[in-house]
């Protein structure tokens, strides 16, 4: 490699941030960290800064960003703090930066994830809710400027894996019959129904294979992540809804599989640690080293698969209807799970309820075409506040 690769890590504080800073340090030779970003974990940006010395630290606002700056003048670095989006849109479409990790959560990541797609960077994409928000946007703007998005969410860096080189050439040309979405479940899956009524937010957080931040956790529990994946994948892998099949596969150890038209099944194993497809997509074409043990297939023992129960899981018939009407409704269901999974963690609703907001918001508001950005947030904004005025009528 001639140089190293400068890396811009979005949403550095989070769980999905750390695990890619983790990797990154583990190859100095290869990578050096640009900019890092954070919101509320402020202490935790600073001890970032002083471990890897990017040039740009961003945060939320100008006193948090006065306050950094000192502590990082104090610590003898020289990194300069940038405020605001925008200057999480600079540190991804900088000219000196060669890979953005877009790890922020939710709705907030889109533009500077787009800044990064825009400016023609290689883009490890986990913030899911950016792409399902503004699926045909964005992979329109990928393809006008030869950014090179990688998925880092495991299910889709293992059909990534398990795709031929020229899948871009559409799924029936290559082969491609199916695409069979593995979901762990969550912590719910054996929970009788009406115990659902009194899980706690922690309950919800205590994923059993994986250590995630709280929303896409509660995300898991009520298997929205799952659904909200279903549409990544359509994206990501110009797939129908009909073409990606959810299975759920309790171990987490299959990480998602493809069905090719000649009874062949590809899949992707490994332990559930997101550094194993971070290390993927941050050195492909290539493969290194990521710190996660090797698979022990005589520990896991076995693999078990059911069909997801939509009675159980309403969040993915929801998200499934969404995938088929497409334009402004994927934007609608992501904007108000966002405020319903808020509001939960707050312990304004109860579990199930996540669900009914997400439905009463969908039925309350038209499905419109979305042709432009400005229509995608109209889209969330009008969604946020139906979600409210819910809240309103509703909550506890
Ligand atoms: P975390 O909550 O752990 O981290 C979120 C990051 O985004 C933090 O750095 C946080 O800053 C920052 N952030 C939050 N709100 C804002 C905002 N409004 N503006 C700017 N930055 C913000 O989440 P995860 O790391 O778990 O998830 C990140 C994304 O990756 C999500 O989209 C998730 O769906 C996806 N993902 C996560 C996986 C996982 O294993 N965790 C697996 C697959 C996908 P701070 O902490 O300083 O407040
Ligand atoms: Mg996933």
């Amino acid at each position: 490699m001639s140089r190293l690769q400068q890396v811009t890590v979005l949403g550095a504080t989070g769980s999905v941030g750390l695990s890619a800073l983790d990797v990154i340090a583990r190859h100095p030779d290869r990578y050096q960290v640009f900019a890092l970003t954070g919101f509320t974990r402020l202490a935790e940006l600073l001890a970032l800064c002083v471990r890897h010395a990017p040039r740009f630290a961003v945060v939320p606002e100008a006193a948090a960003a006065r306050g950094l700056q000192d502590d990082l003048r104090a610590a003898g670095l020289a990194t300069r703090v940038l405020v605001g989006e925008e200057g999480l849109c600079q540190v991804s479409a900088d000219a000196e930066v060669d890979t953005v990790v877009a790890a922020i959560v939710g709705a907030a990541g889109l533009r500077p994830t787009l800044a990064a797609v825009d400016a023609g960077k290689k883009i490890l994409l986990a913030n899911k809710e950016a792409l399902v928000m503004s699926g045909a946007l964005f992979m329109q703007a990928v393809r006008k400027s030869g950014a090179v998005l990688l998925p880092l969410d495991s299910e889709h860096n293992a059909i990534f894996q398990c795709m031929p080189g020229d899948y871009a050439r559409g799924l029936s040309q290559v082969g491609v019959r199916r695409i069979l979405l593995t979901a762990s479940g969550g912590p719910f899956r054996q929970t009788p129904l009406a115990e659902l009524e009194h899980v706690s937010p922690d309950q919800a957080c205590a994923h059993p294979n994986w250590s995630m931040g709280r929303k896409i956790s509660v995300d898991s529990a009520s298997m929205m992540n799952k659904g909200l994946e279903l549409i990544e994948a359509c994206w990501l892998f110009d797939a129908r809804p009909d073409q990606v099949e959810v299975v759920i596969h309790p171990q987490s150890v299959i990480h998602s599989l493809v069905d090719y038209v000649d009874g062949s099944v590809l899949a992707q194993l490994g332990n559930p640690d997101m550094r194993t497809p971070i290390a993927n997509a941050l050195a492909w074409p290539e493969r290194i080293d990521s710190g996660v043990a090797p698979l022990d297939l005589f520990a896991v023992a076995r693999l078990d698969f059911e069909a997801p129960d939509e009675q159980r899981f309403p969040c993915l018939r929801l998200a499934r209807q969404v995938a088929q009407a497409g334009d402004s409704a994927p934007a609608m269901l992501n904007a108000a799970n966002e405020v319903a999974v808020a509001a939960f963690l707050d312990g304004r609703i109860r579990f199930p309820q996540i669900a009914s907001i997400i439905e009463d918001v969908l039925q309350r508001e038209p499905v419109v075409a979305v042709d432009e950005l400005a229509a995608v947030f109209e889209a969330d904004s009008k969604a946020r506040a139906l979600a409210e005025q819910w809240l309103g009528r509703n909550a506890r």
